[in-house]
């Protein structure tokens, strides 16, 4: 066999300009590095950590003057195949640098190389006779202390844990040793993530149920289809309590005893461990290990649960939109829950929606991915619609449980009854205290958005806004202060108009302080508790409050919208909608769809156990189509009306929608460049391929001193029409200080 005379490799590091350099192989390291490896490579004057995107025996050019690979980071590959050809497919459709992407996909300490903790165990090797144990503890009383412990013992135990116990210093231990009295190994170190907290009322006990009729037709079709190990995408349709879960279980049951691994994804972080408690409670009897996977772990978890999956020790990933790069050797499932969760989007670079990532991945993989909700996006109706989906339907709550029934409040009515606008109306307030009486769960729901207590001066006008972003500040009871939600900005509030020197000015809006002063006032026994981003933002809490809640040591929640989702409280029954018409006010496209899924979830919540549930939404506009078609749970009905009017406009999911947004500190530069560009663009676009509309100033026009303004692009094919945008933005100089962002299948459009 010839020896190969050299090999090169093509590296893209992370800190370089873009593009991925060649360099030589010396020949110590041409057996160890393969595609997907991570390298230390000289670039300019420094050595930089980049990945192997290429491998080629030959190349065109003088390779005398390339430079070595320096150093390999880790034996293993960081990066799967498919996620090699993922992370190329996301940079053109997201139109980002690979490197965001790859930076993505690789976590840090992976990608720093960080190196995996060893835990040092310590056995007997072999029993000693009484007789020599006396006198050894005569001689080394400390030996024999550790010697007779360790007898007892049936599996090794840590070393260091073990001797500072014990308090035997590390020479008696090491005598031992000598003598060959006891054996030490190193085992990696288990940060397991959330292994220690599963105690009490979150163990969960696995009851194999039987399945429904319904449950059992899903199944079955999606296993069907995934026989012929081919890609597939179900859209699992199920109303609040018709158990998608078990249909998921029960598909990934097949799935891993065929050797298949399995991603599971949820849309917040804080549903991770309820349904990795699910999943560990089934398969891990079967010796089928599951790995949480999320931005809050620590680094060390981080790379524990990395070198699990990448070595095949754990078949099973939950996590949030991230998780979506779990580099699971031989993925054939892959789960998407609530697929509906705008949250799957990252509104940052790489700014991809991990449900769509996730059906690419299923794709390279020829996998087949599962999308599964209550209320699914538009996007994905329309996908079943037109067959690239298929689609199975859970119409029942499992044991026949009835949805809750909704009373929509007509608060216009309320106001002309008492004269005065509340935040809690009378029949709501009612329905509270016969909750509370009856010893039964409430959950109050107030939309996140919208939910300030500002100031406002009633003589003039004067609204307490933020000095860097045009947004209204939130009020605190807390200090009595005035914050800003986007920037952070903070004041004490204000005793006179700082206007017109009025003292009439006053709080205005409904706050979850203000709705749990309230319900406390309604019910003075109760036990509330308020959960919101603030108290979320706190460690831990969230999920403690959570256990609270469903031991019973709560009676009425009072939360932002992250309560709407998934959760599973049994003894709930009422659930209160505060101001239904929020979402309806934004100025979205989607702000019907938003309202819609909104009730309905959060009405998912009541009912759930063997009561019945009711919904008590307050609202201004009843007659508004998402609400009445949330009020009778008509997800075909809605999607078909919205579907009317999004197709009229050729709004998504009938095109697909760019957002490009320009910043800059200085007003008229953002709004010079924005228009030079708009007209440029114009010029080259054909108007009935790409529709280009703006530019107009965002919905919030002032962030952290930034100006913004946006252009729009509907477009039926990104892969077709984007890099015609991209093309020519390339040629298109900025100003130093207007920056802009493309954002491709937007979803936050203020
Ligand atoms: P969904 O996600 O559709 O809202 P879940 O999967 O959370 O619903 O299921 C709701 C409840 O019903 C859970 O407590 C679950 O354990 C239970 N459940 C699911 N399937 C069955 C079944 N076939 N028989 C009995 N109980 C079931
Ligand atoms: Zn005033
Ligand atoms: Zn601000």
């Amino acid at each position: 066999m010839v020896k190969r005379e050299a090999s090169y490799v093509e590296v893209l590091p992370f800190e370089g300009f873009g593009e991925s350099l060649t360099y030589r192989l010396s020949s110590h390291f041409l057996e160890r590095v393969r595609l997907g490896c991570l390298v230390r490579v000289p670039l300019g004057k420094r050595i930089v950590t980049g990945v192997v995107l290429g491998m080629t025996d030959s190349v065109k050019f003088d390779s005398s003057k390339l430079k070595n690979v320096v150093d390999l980071v880790l034996d293993q590959p960081v990066l799967t195949k498919d996620l090699l050809s993922l992370s190329s497919w996301l940079s053109s459709y997201y139109a980002c640098p690979r490197e965001s992407v790859l930076e993505a996909m690789i976590p840090a300490p992976v990608r720093r190389g960080m190196k995996i903790k060893q835990r040092r165990l310590i056995e007997i090797s072999e029993p000693m006779e009484a007789a020599e144990m006396e006198s050894l503890a005569k001689r080394a009383p400390r030996q024999a202390k550790l010697l007779a412990f360790l007898a007892n013992q049936k599996l090794p135990v840590p070393r260091i844990e073990t001797l500072s116990r014990l308090q035997v210093p590390a020479t008696s231990c090491d005598a031992l040793k000598k003598k060959g009295l006891i054996n030490e190994t190193s085992q990696r170190e288990e940060r397991l993530a959330y292994s220690d907290n599963l105690s009490g009322d979150e163990e969960m006990v696995d009851l194999e149920v039987e399945l429904t009729d319904e449950q059992e037709i899903a199944r079955n079709a999606i296993l069907e289809k995934m026989k012929t190990d081919t890609f597939s995408v179900h859209l699992l349709k199920g109303v609040t309590g018709s158990g998608k879960t078990e249909v998921y279980a029960k598909v990934m049951e097949k799935t891993l005893r065929k050797g298949g691994g399995v991603l599971f994804l949820v849309p917040e972080v804080a549903l991770a461990p309820q349904t990795v408690g699910r999943l560990r409670a089934r398969f891990g009897k079967n010796g089928f290990k599951t790995v949480v996977w999320h931005s809050h772990l620590s680094e060390g978890e981080r790379l524990d649960a990395w070198l699990d999956v990448a070595r095949g020790d754990a078949p099973i990933v939950v996590g949030a939109r991230s998780a979506v790069f779990a580099p699971l050797p031989n993925l054939q499932l892959v789960i998407v829950d609530e697929e509906h969760e705008p949250a799957y989007k990252q509104e940052e670079t790489p700014r991809y929606h991990g449900r769509d990532v996730a059906v690419y991945r299923a794709k390279l993989n020829d996998a087949a991915c599962i999308l599964g909700s209550a209320t699914p996006s538009l996007e994905s109706m329309r996908n079943a619609q037109v067959g690239k989906y298929e689609l199975a339907t859970l119409t029942k709550r499992v044991d026949d449980r009835s949805l809750p029934t909704v009373h929509l409040v007509d608060m216009r009515r309320e106001l002309l009854k008492t004269g005065f606008t509340q935040v809690l109306s009378q029949p709501l307030r009612d329905a509270l205290r016969d909750r509370f009486a009856k010893r039964e769960q409430s959950i109050l729901f107030l939309n996140r958005r919208g939910y300030s207590t500002t100031m406002l001066c009633p003589e003039c006008g004067f609204t307490a806004s933020c000095e860097h972003c045009s947004i209204t500040l939130t009020y605190h009871r807390v200090g009595s202060r005035l914050r800003c939600h986007f920037c952070g900005y903070e004041r004490p509030s204000f005793r006179h108009c700082p206007e017109c020197r009025s003292d009439e000015i006053t709080r205005r809006g409904t706050g979850t302080q203000r709705v749990e002063d309230l319900v406390k006032k309604a019910i003075p026994k109760g036990r509330v508790l308020r959960l919101d981003a603030d108290v979320m933002s706190k460690k831990n809490l969230f999920r403690r409050a959570l256990n609270d809640f469903r031991r019973g040591k709560i009676d009425v929640l009072v939360g932002t919208q992250m309560i709407a989702k998934g959760l599973d409280f049994p003894n709930v029954t009422l659930v209160g909608v505060v101001d239904a018409d929020l979402s309806l006010r934004l100025e979205d496209f989607r702000a019907a769809e938003r309202t819609f899924q909104l009730l309905v979830q959060v009405s998912g919540r009541a009912g759930r156990g063997d009561q019945e549930g009711d919904v008590y939404a307050q609202t201004y506009s009843p007659e508004s189509s998402a609400i009445q078609f949330a009020r009778r749970s008509d997800l075909d009905g809605f999607v078909e009306e919205e579907f009317r009017q999004r197709k009229e406009f050729g709004y998504p999911p009938f095109r697909h929608l760019v957002r490009h947004l320009f910043r800059s500190r200085s007003e008229a530069k953002a709004t010079f460049f924005t228009e030079q560009w708009s007209l440029r663009l114009r010029e080259i676009v054909d108007p009935t391929e790409i529709e280009v509309r703006g530019p107009a100033s965002a919905p919030v026009e002032k962030i952290k001193g930034y100006y913004r303004f946006h252009l729009w692009y509907f477009m039926h094919s990104i892969s077709k029409s984007l890099p015609k945008i991209i093309n020519l933005r390339r040629e298109f100089p900025l100003d130093e200080e207007v920056s802009d962002v493309i954002d491709v299948d937007a979803q936050d459009l203020s």
